[in-house]
């Protein structure tokens, strides 16, 4: 049994500290907001008056919190206490900048850090299937994969200390270019007088197949069930793709990578929140698009 120091336990970070306690370890918890800890005493797990008591004694420090500028806060209050050796595993989807200063301070310290973010979403961190892409030294990563194999489906060491944000953002960078893709086939097959039958299945077996299409199809009654098939309700919600593909720009402005269908799938998302995309799936934005009158979008 190990100490589990967890800081964040908002809709990702409550299942994800269930699973690592239903798997016999001690979790000590700490969260800024009362109504989440009042769910983790529910559920038998430790609460704690701040991170720093969160994480002392702690072999393992999981943090899941919004932002980077909230991750490097919490590491300024966590890295000072935490037991010398301790593993830390931060699962927040942030910059990839701010991911490798919190490894840098890390390390300095004498800890071993990881970033590990996740895919998979809320239904992944209660089913522990995650994915975890994660950047760190082998030894790191080595030490804190046992603990991710029980949050987790697939575990993938992507490289040096962030790699694994690196990772999250391209794929998310291509998804969310996918997506945009393939609601705009169908929105056009459907004006041409193409049944969406027809449209899904020459797509989905042709050179245009790809996960949007096959497996997260935005249009409802074609393929597998996806959120186009209850009302698009997330799944992954569109705020969460804002977020992402902002986070791609962000990296690409600043290693100087030109990335255009990126930069406007990332201004799409945008509009489709602001024009009613709100706490809706990212596929929703099939719906922004055929709305818009050719040219506005
Ligand atoms: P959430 O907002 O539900 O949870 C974040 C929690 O962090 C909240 O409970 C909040 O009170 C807490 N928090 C904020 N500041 C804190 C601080 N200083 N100290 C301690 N706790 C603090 O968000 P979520 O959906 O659980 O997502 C968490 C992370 O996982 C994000 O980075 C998100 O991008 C990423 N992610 C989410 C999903 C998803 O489907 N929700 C999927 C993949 C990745």
């Amino acid at each position: 049994m190990s100490i589990i120091g967890f800081i964040g336990l908002g809709n990702m970070g409550l299942p994800m500290a269930m699973n690592l306690k239903n798997a016999g370890h001690a979790v000590q918890a700490f969260d800024t907001v009362p109504d989440a800890l009042e769910k983790v005493k529910a559920e038998g797990m430790e609460i704690c008056a701040s991170a720093a008591d969160a994480a002392k004694g702690a072999d393992v420090i999981v943090t899941m919190l919004p932002n980077g500028k909230i991750v490097s806060a919490v590491y300024a209050q966590i890295v000072p206490v935490a037991k010398k050796g301790a593993i830390l595993i931060d699962s927040s989807t942030i910059d990839v900048t701010s991911a490798k200063s919190a490894h840098g301070v890390a390390i300095s310290a004498g800890l071993h850090p990881v970033d590990a973010p996740v895919s998979g979403g809320v239904g992944g961190a209660a089913a522990g299937t995650l994915t975890f892409m994660c950047g760190g030294t082998k030894d790191a990563f080595d030490a804190a994969k046992p603990y991710l194999d029980i949050m987790g489906g697939k575990i993938v060491h992507c490289g040096d200390g962030g790699a694994g944000q690196a990772a999250k953002i391209c794929n998310n960078m291509l998804l969310s270019i996918s997506m945009i893709g393939t609601c705009e086939a169908f929105a056009l097959a459907e004006k041409l007088g193409l049944s969406k039958e027809a449209a899904y299945e020459v797509m989905s077996t042709s050179s245009g197949s790809c996960w949007s299409v096959n497996t997260y199809c935005p249009v409802p009654g074609v393929g597998p069930k996806t959120p186009a098939d209850n009302n698009y309700k997330p799944g992954f919600a569109a705020e969460l793709m804002v977020k992402d593909s902002s986070l791609a720009q962000q990296a690409a402005q600043e290693v100087g990578q030109a990335t255009p269908m990126g930069m406007y799938a990332a201004m799409l998302y945008q509009h489709y929140v602001a024009n009613g995309g709100k706490g809706k799936d990212f596929s929703g934005i099939i719906e922004y698009l055929i709305s818009a009158e050719r040219g506005s979008a």
